[in-house]
This record gives C-alpha cells, sequence and structure tokens, in this order.
C-alpha cells in the first residue's frame, strides 16, 4: 500500500438531534486517534447523511462542518430510510476516499471496533463486518426477534452475516463495482456479500442507544425481514410451489376417496369437512397471491429505475447533482 488510505466514517441521521452532539465528537476523536497512530491518513473525514430529518438535525451537521473541517454532511431531498441513506454517504464517499465505514449514529455500535476493521483492511481484506458479539443491553424482546430474523431469513435463502447489521468496512474498491448493483430495492447487508472480495468479521459488543428513541419497531423489522427475503432469494416462491404439490396430492386422495364412497352408496352430508377444506384452502391461496404479488411489486419499482437517493444540500461547495 503506497499511500496511508482516506478513511471516510459514513453516519445516516434521522431525526438525531439529541444524541449527534454527544456523538460526533466521538468520531472525530476515532478518526484522530487512527491518523495520529499513522493507520490512515490526515485526510480522513467524518461524513453525515441527513436523511431527511425533520429536526435540527441538518443545522447540526452544518455547524459541525463550519466548525471543523473534520465533519462532511450531505442532506437528502427527503427521507428515504437508512438503507438509501447509507447507500448515498458510500455512494458519495467512493471516489474521495481509499476506505469506508458504515456506522449508526446512535452510539450502540462500538467505536473501537474500527481500530481492527482498519488493521484488517491493512492486512488485505476489501470488506470488514462488525458482527455483535452480546446483544445483553437489548430488551429480551428486541433479541429475540432479531435473532429470529437472522435465522429466518438465511431459512428463505438470504445470505446475511449472522448478528451483522450496517456496521462495517468496505473499501472504494468494492464500492466501485457495488455501484454497478443498479436495484432500487436496497438491502445492504444482504447485497455487499454478493459483491464478493476477501472479508473478514470483527466482533463488538453492543451498546445502548445514547439517547433519542430507536426508528426500528417491531413493524419496520419486519418489513425489513421481508424485504431483505425477496430482494435476496426466490426461496418463498419455490416454498410454495412445493406447498401447491403437496395440497394437490392431498386434494387427489380425497377426490378418489370422495368419489369411492359415493360409488359405495355411503355419501353422508359432509358439511363441517367441506366447509375446513375450502376456508382453509382459499387462505393458502391468498397466503400464496401474496407472496407472488411482493414479488411483482419489487420487479414493478425495479422497472422504473427511478433514482435511489437525491442529494439536495451538501457542507462544501459542488455542481449540485444527484
Ligand atoms: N436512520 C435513517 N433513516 C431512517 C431511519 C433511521 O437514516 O429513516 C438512521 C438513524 O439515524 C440511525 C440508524 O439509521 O443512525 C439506525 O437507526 P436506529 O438507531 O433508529 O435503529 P436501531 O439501532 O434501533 O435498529
Ligand atoms: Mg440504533
Amino acid at each position: 500500500m503506497p499511500d496511508k488510505p482516506i478513511l471516510y466514517i459514513v453516519i445516516p441521521c434521522y431525526n438525531e438531534q439529541e444524541v449527534l452532539p454527544l456523538t460526533a465528537p466521538q468520531f472525530r476523536d476515532k478518526l484522530l486517534q487512527l491518523a495520529g497512530e499513522g493507520k490512515i491518513s490526515e485526510d480522513s473525514r467524518v461524513l453525515f447523511v441527513n436523511d431527511g430529518s425533520r429536526d435540527r438535525t441538518w443545522a447540526i451537521i452544518s455547524d459541525l462542518a463550519a466548525s471543523d473541517p473534520h465533519y462532511l454532511g450531505i442532506s437528502q431531498s427527503r427521507n428515504r430510510g437508512h438503507q438509501n441513506a447509507v447507500l448515498a454517504g458510500l455512494m458519495e464517499a467512493k471516489d474521495r476516499c481509499d476506505i469506508t465505514i458504515s456506522i449508526d449514529c446512535d452510539g450502540q455500535d462500538d467505536i473501537n471496533a474500527m481500530d481492527a476493521m482498519v488493521d484488517a483492511y491493512l492486512e488485505g481484506c476489501e470488506v470488514v463486518y462488525g458482527v455483535r458479539s452480546s446483544r445483553e443491553t437489548d430488551t429480551f424482546f428486541k433479541r429475540f426477534t432479531a435473532q429470529s430474523f437472522y435465522k429466518f431469513l438465511a431459512a428463505m435463502g438470504a445470505e446475511v452475516v449472522y448478528n451483522h447489521a450496517d456496521y462495517r468496512l468496505i473499501s472504494s474498491r468494492v464500492l466501485q463495482e457495488f455501484a454497478d448493483f443498479r436495484e432500487v430495492n436496497l438491502f445492504l447487508r444482504g447485497l455487499i456479500p454478493l459483491v464478493g472480495f476477501k472479508s473478514t468479521s470483527v466482533p463488538y459488543a453492543r451498546a445502548e442507544r445514547l439517547a433519542g428513541e430507536s426508528h426500528y419497531p417491531l413493524k419496520k423489522m419486519i418489513a425489513l425481514a421481508v424485504d431483505g427475503i425477496t430482494s435476496l432469494s426466490v426461496k418463498p416462491l419455490r416454498l410454495i410451489m412445493g406447498f401447491g404439490f403437496f395440497v394437490a396430492l392431498v386434494s387427489f386422495i380425497g377426490c378418489l376417496w370422495a368419489l369411492i364412497t359415493a360409488l359405495c352408496g355411503k355419501a353422508v352430508a359432509g358439511w363441517a369437512s367441506m366447509t375446513c377444506i375450502v376456508c382453509f384452502v382459499s387462505g393458502v391461496q391468498l397466503i400464496c397471491l401474496g407472496i407472488i404479488g411482493e414479488y411483482i411489486g419489487k420487479i414493478y419499482m425495479e422497472t422504473k429505475h427511478r433514482p435511489r437517493y437525491i442529494i439536495s444540500e451538501r457542507t462544501w461547495d459542488e455542481p449540485s447533482n444527484s
């Protein structure tokens, strides 16, 4: 490696006015420490991505950028969600740096894991996943739902790194390749492994949010799981087909049985069994249609080729484009 790598820490922020003033200096201090140790270049930066916040988040980012050259900020034209915010930051950073580390701004992810991440990069890894070693500070419910989330994803054929969220180091080389993944249904933690290159993981303990509230209640987690599965795998469609065959087989046996009973003259009024079968099969059909519909919805969104993010402001001067 000829020069010290330039590191950009990419941080999505949505309505984070309480926590940003607390965590921003921590990120900068980390940069200064790593630069002081000679691991990264002095030109490394903290890049905040304001995801259309409705509170003072962008004002805070702008103030930080004005007061200290280590901070940079971009603002999305509206709220587009965590994944799109991270993507906007990574794409913005990829031509200006050698490595990026994406991390949430709420202080939950241990920034000290960055040392090991940068070390792994210096040893030749292009992608380093931050993996949670403990979830003791999460509530039992959050822990349980999160664990089930990974297990369910794996069972449905979506390849994800266990217990890894969006805290990871990616080299700009990988990002250049990733830029060709043009899908609008973004599920970064499932997509990055598809790019390939040498990767490793670094364990870290997950802490509690320093301030503010989580934006991922159960409803959004379920939505993320459904999105993750349907944008990475067609296994649910195969399962439907398998189930369809099974139901068809059972129905065939049922038909034979009904026919034989009728021919033997033993047919009785079977209202309950008829009703149960009709209800069950129509329920199953609706679920199957729903799953197919989810895929059609994804195809619909993909065919539109809408931009995945629109940057409306930057804390530095550059002709604005998206
Ligand atoms: N976030 C975002 N856009 C959104 C929701 C969240 O950029 O629409 C950011 C948020 O500011 C935080 C990160 O994504 O930095 C993770 O969100 P949060 O901490 O609420 O999720 P949790 O850690 O509870 O899963
Ligand atoms: Mg969080």
